[in-house]
């Protein structure tokens, strides 16, 4: 049994890394400032004599006894990450600098949640590890991508200096149960959409491609790369299957029996044109690959979302400030 802090634990994959953890035996330490994470989201977990919460913001030092510490605190949707750009920087700088000090004094091993992002509009098709990507530093999405390529240099230096145990995961985009329906990603989007009948939001001409991750599979691919002893990665951890965001409206649309239509709207800045991961590394060093298909994970997200709508949740826009 180990003592595990997750950041960001009260998040669409936070709430998931922390069921599976309880579930193996573990003590849980939940850290969360509730900017895009939910109660609802551990509400089961609530209860469990080995799960504890905590309100805090990691820009502000904290102290805690743990062996492990999954740091995973950061809003991941380009709409809340650009809500308050500067806090997303500080989340991911200094916020990371705490979660590294705390680290450093309880010895304890560190797995930074990195993204895809550290990739920007990558020229190199699919990303590999190797490649230092195509990033944009003074465009809206730099607070997110800049942000987490400090990040990962912060966990490597101080793996240099202090011999700090890391693991370094670039997560590309994932989806399924709990992922806020109102947090303005695509998947969130095109669902909340097809089930309230309202126009299926593609921007710009939908031809821009992604690559989209069961949250089951990625938590899997997470808590391996934590749990090996060799590798402090980077490792990317996605399903490399491709799709348009065009093909992924008409999947949606199938899906639910929708016949909402689909409009085409201006691309934000910067939006990348292509995503998906070289898996290779994950194959070779972790065993792991994904194993659930698009069809399967979204069927299981729909089944979520008409349970949040059953409930009484609408579609609104969250994060946009007012004027
Ligand atoms: P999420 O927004 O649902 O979860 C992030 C959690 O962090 C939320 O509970 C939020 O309240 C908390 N948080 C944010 N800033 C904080 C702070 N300063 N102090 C304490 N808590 C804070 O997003 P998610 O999809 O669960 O993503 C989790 C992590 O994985 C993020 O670091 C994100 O960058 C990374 N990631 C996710 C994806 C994806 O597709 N889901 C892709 C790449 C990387
Ligand atoms: N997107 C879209 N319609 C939406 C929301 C997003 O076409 O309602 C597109 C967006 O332009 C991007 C892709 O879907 O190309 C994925 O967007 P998301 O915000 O989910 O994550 P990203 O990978 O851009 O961080």
């Amino acid at each position: 049994m180990r003592n595990i802090l997750v950041t960001g634990g009260a998040g669409f994959l936070g709430s998931h890394l922390c069921e599976r953890l309880l579930d193996r035996g573990d003590n849980v330490i939940c850290v969360d400032n509730f900017f895009t994470g939910r109660k609802d989201n551990i509400l089961p977990l609530i209860g469990n004599p080995r799960f504890e919460v905590v309100r805090h913001d990691i820009v502000h030092p904290f102290f805690l006894e743990v062996d492990q510490i999954y740091n995973l605190a950061c809003p991941a949707s380009p709409i809340a990450y650009q809500y308050n750009p500067i806090k997303t920087i500080k989340t991911s700088t200094v916020g990371v600098v705490n979660v590294l000090g705390l680290a450093k004094r309880c010895r304890a091993r560190v797995l930074q949640a990195s993204t895809s992002e550290v990739y920007g509009d990558p020229e190199v098709h699919p990303q590999t590890e190797d490649y230092w990507g195509h990033v944009n530093p003074l465009g809206p999405r730099s607070c997110y991508d800049e942000g987490k390529r400090v990040a990962e240099s912060l966990c490597m230096n101080y793996h240099h200096a202090h011999g700090l145990e890391v693991r370094i995961i670039r997560i590309f985009n994932t989806y399924g149960p709990r992922m806020d329906p109102n947090d303005g990603r695509v998947i969130s989007n095109f669902l909340t959409q097809s089930m309230q009948g309202e126009p299926l939001t593609v921007y710009g001409d939908g031809t821009q491609t992604r690559s989209f991750c069961y949250v089951d599979d990625l938590i899997r691919g997470m808590i391996a790369l934590m749990d090996q002893d060799e590798e402090t990665g980077p490792i990317n951890i996605g399903n490399p299957g491709e799709y348009t965001m065009l093909e992924l409206a008409e999947q949606v649309l199938n899906l639910t029996g929708s016949k909402s239509e689909i409009q085409f709207v201006p691309l934000p800045k910067d939006d990348p044109k292509q995503r998906c991961p070289d898996i290779t590394r994950a194959k070779n060093l972790l065993g792991w690959t994904p194993e659930v298909d698009l069809v399967t994970g979204l069927t299981k997200t729909v089944a979520y979302y008409r349970d949040w709508q059953a409930r009484g949740g609408v579609r609104q826009s969250k994060y946009r400030r007012e004027g």
